[in-house]
């Protein structure tokens, strides 16, 4: 059984004169209709909840920012709409639903079709087009209900500093991150960044050069810790790396993809496995990707 969450909850942050808006998971939702899934209600993340993986002040701040009349994070990358705290709040609390059904054996795959993307966003501020981080939510949640490691491979065209930083200092939690190396967010993601203190040799970047072509990226997935004993893989699944995509020179291929949605599902080795929708934002291309990211994921 493959899990899939999305509600329409997710189309309600944003503008659609910026990239980064609800045509994403609109788009892909079409996809997911003609898969199987087991369905999955999207959940809120409370609070409390936010607060073990981002600073408190913050997802305060967040909460009343737009009525304050903030109309952004930082800068206009990360716009503030009226209903961008409960969207963010829900796309980091449907994780929680996923994780349960792990739990009870139900599932062991699943993908997340969720908005606002994470992975840029640090412990102190969202950026990057992220408020909340998604795929720390749900490592940390999965803490609490007994996945004691859990492996994030990022394949994201952009480094995902933010859960590289929430993670750095932490040994059970390994971040790995392929990314190109000049693109955003420019000053992190690369390979001498290691981790820190007990987090030291659980962060792995493995950065490319423009133009990346399929062959680059899958060697890269050869250096995926095998000694890391996992209890689950968490996947911050940016489609931005495709060649159609205009946000960076990579040129990966559906074949490509293809092949390393295969790697990533078969390093897994049967522990649950979770892919959340981080970029990617020709429409176009991000249909085929999902098309077949789902393929991959309901193969034995
Ligand atoms: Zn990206």
């Amino acid at each position: 059984m493959v899990g899939y969450v999305y509600d329409d909850i997710f189309t309600l942050h944003g503008v659609d004169s910026h990239i980064e808006n609800r045509h994403r998971v609109l788009t892909i939702n079409e996809v997911a209709k003609n898969f199987p899934f087991l369905r999955l209600n999207a959940l809120k993340a409370e609070k409390e909840e936010l607060y073990k993986i981002h600073q408190r002040e913050y997802v305060d701040w967040v909460e009343r920012a737009y009525d304050e009349g903030y109309r952004f994070i930082l800068n206009e990358d990360t716009v503030l709409t009226k209903d961008s705290f409960k969207v963010a709040s829900y796309a980091a609390g449907s994780t929680k639903p996923v994780v349960d059904a792990f739990a009870k054996g139900i599932l062991k795959r699943a993908f997340l079709n969720i908005r606002p993307p994470g992975h840029h966003a640090e412990f102190k501020t969202g950026q990057g087009f992220c408020i909340f981080n998604n795929v720390a939510f749900m490592a940390r949640y999965a803490q609490s209900r007994g996945f004691e490691k859990i492996l994030i491979i990022d394949f994201d065209v952009h480094h995902g500093n933010g859960t590289q930083d929430i993670f750095y200092r932490d040994n059970t939690v390994f971040y790995f991150s392929t990314h190109e190396r000049n693109n955003y967010p420019y000053f992190t993601g690369s390979e001498d960044e290691i981790g820190e203190g007990p987090g030291e040799g659980y962060n792995l970047n493995r950065p490319y050069g423009d133009y990346c072509d399929d062959e680059t990226l899958l060697r890269l997935y050869d250096d995926l810790p095998d000694w890391f004993d996992f209890d689950m893989v968490l996947v911050s699944a940016g489609y931005d790396l495709m060649r159609e995509e205009f946000i960076s020179t990579a040129q990966i291929t559906f074949e490509g993809l293809r092949s390393l949605i295969k790697k990533i599902i078969g390093f897994s080795k049967g522990k649950p496995v979770a892919f959340l929708l981080e970029g990617g934002y020709e429409l176009s291309s991000l249909a085929k990707s999902a098309e077949v990211t789902f393929e991959e994921l309901f193969k034995e």
